[in-house]
């Protein structure tokens, strides 16, 4: 079930955890959470992807 990047956001505010694609995860860096608002850093929706 690889091949699609993905990463587990969790909002260091309200605690949801989303999974989210790297647009989505783009979107969020941006504009930040999208139940609370709150601001997201790059720590909250992972690393680099993983290459292996
Ligand atoms: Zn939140």
């Amino acid at each position: 079930m690889a091949g699609r990047s993905t990463h587990t956001f969790v909002c260091p505010e309200c605690r949801r955890s989303i999974e989210v694609d790297d647009a989505i995860r783009e979107t969020l860096l941006e504009t930040g959470c999208v139940v609370c608002g709150a601001p997201v850093t790059e720590e909250d929706v992972g690393s680099a992807p993983e290459m292996g």
